[in-house]
């Protein structure tokens, strides 16, 4: 069994009603192995420039119909669930629905765009936004994946180096408990120092507090910024997950985001980096 499957088959039995949503988000995982998203990988030959995540300023030639199908599957299996609210994407399907805006959209987060979108389509809002998290996943980790060795070694910002995400959590790793933020779209690491606040930068440590819920266990605490009152969970672990894991990893302990947010303590919404990318249709 691969480390997704069996992080599937623990959410499932840790959290029955999650199912429909399982089924999507597993999907999104196994579409993330498709070798057709690397194809549309722009190669790089310049180095990395200082504080620009490497997906920045880029120019991806996307076909339609790639979009299209893994959108498709998305809301097939979605539909499937039964929920009201995920019925509602339906229409996406048949309407005039313009792809790459919606993958734009996606890639950059941009929840009012998203809004807007669900607005024209008589869909449920939360739900679009949902199913476009998980839309631009196998590209981003395409982008991972082939620029591996473009990346810079002494990445020091809060953001993703590859699409300028913000940390789904970070690992306190090995013995010398090394700490590496973690993306929960590319799947993609850095390393960072032991106090620094993702956010705002703060290295204060009167400035920053680890949280440790009851229920959390050893092995995982919340860091939070008294600054700008972001937060971000920290696990300790021998080795780092696998990239595709990583989304799975952010479910499981969506018991320390709820105890996060009863502390007042939220994650930034849309990404830590403005990244431009123009969109053309493949020829
Ligand atoms: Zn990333
Ligand atoms: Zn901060």
């Amino acid at each position: 069994m691969t480390a997704i499957e069996a992080g599937l088959q623990d959410l499932r039995r840790q959290h029955p009603e999650w199912e429909p949503w399982l089924a999507v988000v597993q999907e999104a995982l196994h579409e993330t192995t498709n070798p057709e998203w690397d194809a549309l990988i722009p190669v790089r030959s310049e180095a990395h420039q200082g504080k620009i995540p490497l997906l920045a300023g880029t120019t991806l030639f996307l076909e339609k119909r790639s979009i299209r199908r893994l959108l498709e599957k998305l809301i097939v299996i979605a539909h499937r669930s039964g929920t009201p609210k995920m019925a509602t994407l339906q229409p996406a399907l048949h309407g005039e629905l313009d792809f790459l805006n919606l993958f734009k959209a996606s890639l950059y987060l941009d929840r009012d765009r998203l809004r807007d979108t669900a607005a024209h389509l008589g869909a449920d809002s939360e739900a679009l936004q949902a199913v476009a998290a998980l839309l631009p996943l196998p590209l981003l980790q395409a982008c991972n994946r082939r620029w591996a060795s473009s990346k810079s070694v002494s990445w020091t910002e809060g953001y993703c180096p590859v699409c300028g995400a913000w940390p789904a959590f970070a690992e306190m790793r090995g013995i010398e408990r090394s700490r590496y933020f973690r993306c929960g779209r590319c799947g993609g690491e850095w390393q960072t120092r032991a106090l620094f606040c993702p956010y705002c930068g703060m290295i204060d440590h009167n400035k920053l507090v680890s949280l440790v819920p009851e229920k959390s266990g050893s092995n995982s605490v919340i860091d939070a910024c008294k600054r700008c009152l972001g937060y971000v969970k920290t696990f300790t672990t021998l080795q780092g997950s696998p990239p595709a894991k990583i989304l799975l990893d952010d479910l499981a302990t969506a018991h320390l985001d709820v105890a996060a947010l009863e502390q007042g303590y939220k994650r930034p919404e849309g990404t830590g980096y403005s990244l431009d990318i123009t969109l053309t249709e493949k020829a």
